[in-house]
């Protein structure tokens, strides 16, 4: 059984002028486990198919996860979007923490996962800023332990490191493999790197635009280890 299963998902946005097709029956499956990294163009719908997946977007076609389909968002898909999404009223620990409220873990063991995360993100000592007093990497390094602190099963990123300098980058990456080796989590990721891909991936897909759809598959078979 796939722990995410994409069946004939197409996507058409009601444009300005004239409507604009999106995916066009995108099929992918994805084993428990598997790094997925998704490559191509501006515009070629990666976004859209990540946030299909998340259950944000209506869409055609299905979405399984697990072999049921999905009715909106859940707490097994943690999503990392592109522009953050922090809460502008919370502190780094507090949009760390947020997740964590709901879970019925004991308020000292949040306190640990939290504080560990803000380790793991380079940020200790930056507990009590707020988003406006961040760069834009460090935001962006929030929301990724944000979305870590609930760990779910599955992880849909957007362009997580976009916003990061070559050298955090690297340390973010790594960080990410190590999760993925110890975890087993299955990983989605839209990347503009391909190097990026090829450095976590299991597998790479190339979308292609107008529509937009999966054109060509690699795998990449690499015996990776804890960096
Ligand atoms: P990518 O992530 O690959 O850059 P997107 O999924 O963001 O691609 O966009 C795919 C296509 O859908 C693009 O042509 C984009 O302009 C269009 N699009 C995305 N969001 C909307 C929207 N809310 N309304 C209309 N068109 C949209
Ligand atoms: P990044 O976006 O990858 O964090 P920046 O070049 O924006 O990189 O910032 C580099 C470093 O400068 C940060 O890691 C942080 O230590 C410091 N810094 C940046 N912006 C701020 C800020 N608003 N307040 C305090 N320190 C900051």
């Amino acid at each position: 059984l796939p722990k995410v299963d994409i069946k004939g998902v197409s996507k058409t946005y009601p444009g300005d002028r004239q409507a604009v097709q999106a995916l066009q029956t995108v099929n992918l499956s994805i084993k428990t486990g598997e790094f997925v990294s998704i490559v191509g163009p501006s515009g070629c719908g990666k976004s859209t198919l990540l946030y299909v997946v998340g259950g944000f977007l209506p869409a055609a076609g299905e979405v399984l996860v697990d072999g049921k389909a999905i009715a909106g968002p859940g707490i097994d898909r943690g999503v990392v979007f592109q522009e953050y999404a922090l809460f502008p009223w919370l502190t780094v620990r507090n949009n760390i923490l947020y997740g964590l409220e709901r879970g019925g873990l004991p308020a000292d063991e949040r306190a640990r996962i939290t504080d560990r995360l803000i380790g793991v993100i380079g940020l200790n000592g930056f507990e009590d800023r707020y988003p406006r007093e961040l760069s834009g990497g460090m935001k962006q390094r929030v929301a990724i332990a944000r979305t870590l602190a609930c760990d779910p099963s599955i992880l849909l990123l957007d362009e997580p490191f976009g916003a990061l300098d070559a050298q955090t980058r690297e340390v973010m990456q790594d960080e990410l493999l190590r999760i993925w080796l110890e975890t087993r989590k299955t990983v989605l990721m839209i990347t503009h790197d391909v190097s990026e891909a090829v450095y976590l991936s299991n597998r790479i897909c190339v979308m292609s635009a107008r529509p937009g759809k999966i054109v060509e598959e690699f795998t990449i078979d690499l015996d990776r280890t804890i960096p």
